[in-house]
């Protein structure tokens, strides 16, 4: 597996990360946990994945569309590894939601830049369309939503976490599902909102609202902060109904929003979450 890297840039990346070589930020459990089981069942395989499009989805971010061959179609709300190892043998790799619904070989990764970072910004700068990576998955038995579920699903993604919510959505959409969709979007700007045609071409029994953290469109109805309880009250489904809520996103956004919702009365058991990575956002 070869990584055609642009020489500087691929050299300072390296240099980055050989002082920062831990794992991506991960899950806990229940997620972890649960995705650790699948792996005893099934041991995952790396599969090589071509590159064969890419889109931009906001001033910082891409949707890199991949064909992986073998691919064994993953569940809405999953996640790969991908890994990228230089001609010298030195090897990186990180975990992405997939973005899109199930579809073959067809596999679709949304990644959101952080500047300093080692692998958003190869993938973004430097991987060109026909190169290969390795990924592995589809991983997580936890953090999914099955489209035979009928009951009402609130969705609470900050920034980049929208994006295993968006193959939740589109699974819905593809395969016909007719649960209730309730999707609070939380992101600083609107320069930052991803998937914006799709999601304001809508679906039926899809509610998306959107929170915005430091700047909102001129007639938005909510003053811009961060998520509050009285974000997540109104549900568009009777009172007596509780959705079965998956919360993504940065590590304090998470957090965040699962206190509020158990401070709700939510049952923590019903309240999926999966973190990204450090606070903020
Ligand atoms: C289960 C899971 C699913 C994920 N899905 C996605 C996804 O769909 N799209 C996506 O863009 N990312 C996703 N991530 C985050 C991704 O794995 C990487 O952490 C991210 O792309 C940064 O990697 P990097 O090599 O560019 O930065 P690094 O070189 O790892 O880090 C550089 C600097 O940025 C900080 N940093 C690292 N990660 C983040 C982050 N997520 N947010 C803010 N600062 C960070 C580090 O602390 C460090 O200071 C997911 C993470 C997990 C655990």
């Amino acid at each position: 597996m070869h990584r055609k890297a642009k020489e500087g840039a691929d050299a300072e990346r390296r240099r980055l990360t050989t002082t920062r070589r831990g794992a991506a930020p991960g899950t806990t459990s229940p997620a972890g946990s649960e995705s650790q089981v699948l792996r005893a069942r099934a041991p995952l395989r790396w599969l090589v994945a071509e590159l064969v499009d890419r889109r931009a989805e906001s001033r910082t971010a891409q949707t890199l569309v991949f064909d992986v061959p073998g691919w064994p179609e993953h569940l809405a709300g999953q996640h790969v590894d991908v890994r990228l190892t230089a001609e010298d043998g030195y090897s990186t790799q990180r975990s992405y939601s997939v973005a899109s619904a199930p579809d073959g070989d067809r596999v679709e990764l949304t990644i959101q830049r952080v500047e300093d970072g080692e692998v958003s910004p190869y993938l973004m700068d430097v991987l060109e369309r026909g190169e290969q990576v390795e990924l592995r998955g589809p991983i997580g038995g936890w953090f999914v939503w099955r489209p035979e579920r009928a009951e009402p699903v609130l969705l609470v993604g900050g920034g980049s976490g929208v994006v295993p919510l968006m193959s939740m959505v589109r699974t819905r959409g593809a395969l016909g599902g007719s649960a209730p969709f309730r999707l609070l979007y939380s992101v600083r700007e609107p320069d930052d909102q991803l998937y914006v045609p799709e999601l304001l071409r809508g679906e039926p029994g899809l509610d998306t609202e959107y929170l915005y953290t430091r700047a909102a469109p001129p007639e938005h109805p909510r003053p811009v902060g961060r998520l509050r309880a009285e974000d997540l009250v109104r549900g568009g489904w009777p009172a007596d109904q509780r959705p079965i809520c998956y919360v993504c996103g940065p590590t304090g956004f998470v957090e965040n929003a699962a206190t509020l919702l158990t401070g709700l009365g939510h049952d923590p058991g019903r309240i999926r979450t999966e973190r990204f990575g450090p606070s903020g956002g």
